[in-house]
C-alpha cells in the first residue's frame, strides 16, 4: 500500500470512529440566532433546505397587522415578503369586519430548519396568515401568545363552516392575483368555496390556490425567487399543472372528495411512503453552503 494510500485509509477510519451525534443539528444553529444577519439581502437554497441572507424583521405592529406568537421570534423575512405582508394587509383593513392581519410564522432570523412546525419557511418567502380577522390590533405580547386563530372547516371536512365569509375569499383572490405570489396553500374544502364562489370570467388565480392537508386555521403564502437572487431556487411546476393551466378545481374535488374522504371499497391501502429525511435531521452540510456564512456574519 503506497503511503499515500495508507494515510487516507487512515483517516477514513479515523471519520468513521466519530460519533454521528458530533455534527450539530442546523436548527439548533438557526434556532441560537437572535437576530438577521447583516448582509445583503437574498434567499439562499430552497423553501425546505436553506437559509436566509439579510432578512428583515415585520414589526410586530403595524397600522394594518400584528405579528402572532412573539416567543417563537418567526417575525423576520426577506423585504420582498414583508413588504408583500404589509400591501395585503392594508388591503385587508378595507374588508368588512377586518381591521388589517394576524400573522403568523414567516422564518427565523437567518431561517433555516427550526426545532419545531415547519418543513418549509427557511428562506423568509413563506407566512402564515391567520383566518381569524384581526379586528384588535392593540393585543398584548401575552395575549399574542394566548389567543387561537379560527377554524374554517367543517367538522366532516366537506366544506367551509360558517367562520368563512365573503372577505376570505377577496383577501385569498388578492393575494393570489399578486405577481409576487408563487402559490398559496389551504384547506381543501377553502379551494372547493374558492371555486364555486369565482367569477367564471376571471379564475387563473385559483391556479396558485393549492389544497394541503392542515391549513384550515392559517393560509401559507409562498412567493416567487425575487429577481436576481441567484442563490434561491424556484419550487418546479408540477406536470399537471403545466399541461393544465387551469383553475385546479375538478383535480381538487376527485382528490379530495373522492379520494380522500369517501374512497372506493376496493382501494388497496397505499404503501407507505418511503420515509423522508426530515428538515430537523439536516446538518449544515445538507444546507447550500452560503448557510455558513449566514450563520457567521455578525
Ligand atoms: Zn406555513
Amino acid at each position: 500500500m503506497s503511503t499515500i494510500r495508507s494515510v487516507l485509509a487512515a483517516a477514513l477510519i479515523g471519520l468513521a470512529a466519530l460519533p454521528v451525534s458530533a455534527e450539530p443539528k442546523a436548527n439548533q444553529l438557526f434556532g441560537a440566532k437572535n437576530a438577521p444577519s447583516r448582509q445583503e439581502s437574498h434567499p439562499i437554497g430552497f423553501y425546505s433546505k436553506g437559509c436566509a441572507a439579510g432578512n428583515v424583521e415585520l414589526p410586530e405592529t403595524g397600522p394594518t397587522w400584528q405579528a402572532m406568537r412573539l416567543s417563537r421570534n418567526r417575525n423576520f423575512g426577506q423585504p420582498e415578503m414583508v413588504q408583500f405582508l404589509v400591501d395585503l394587509s392594508a388591503y385587508a383593513a378595507r374588508l368588512p369586519g377586518w381591521n388589517g392581519l394576524y400573522i403568523g410564522d414567516i422564518s427565523q432570523p437567518r431561517g433555516g430548519p427550526m426545532t419545531s412546525g415547519h418543513a418549509s419557511h427557511q428562506i423568509g418567502l413563506d407566512a402564515d396568515i391567520w383566518m381569524r380577522p384581526a379586528t384588535n390590533l392593540r393585543l398584548s405580547r401575552s395575549q399574542r401568545e394566548s389567543i387561537s386563530s379560527i377554524d374554517v372547516r367543517s367538522k366532516d371536512q366537506r366544506s367551509v363552516n360558517g367562520n368563512w365569509t365573503p372577505a376570505h375569499a377577496a383577501l385569498l383572490e388578492r393575494a393570489a392575483s399578486d405577481s409576487r405570489v408563487d402559490r398559496i396553500f389551504v384547506t381543501p374544502p377553502v379551494k372547493i368555496a374558492l371555486c364555486q364562489s369565482a367569477k367564471r370570467s376571471d379564475r387563473k388565480w385559483l391556479q396558485k390556490i393549492r389544497p394541503y392537508y392542515g391549513h384550515n386555521y392559517h393560509f401559507h403564502v409562498r412567493l416567487k425567487c425575487p429577481k436576481g437572487s441567484a442563490a434561491c431556487r424556484t419550487q418546479t411546476p408540477t406536470v399537471s399543472e403545466i399541461s393544465n393551466g387551469g383553475s385546479g378545481c375538478d383535480e381538487t374535488l376527485v382528490w379530495w372528495v373522492t379520494d380522500m374522504l369517501n374512497p372506493p371499497k376496493s382501494a388497496q391501502p397505499a404503501k407507505p411512503a418511503p420515509k423522508k429525511r426530515s428538515p430537523r435531521d439536516y446538518t449544515l452540510a445538507d444546507l447550500p453552503n452560503q448557510c455558513r456564512d449566514v450563520l457567521a456574519s455578525r
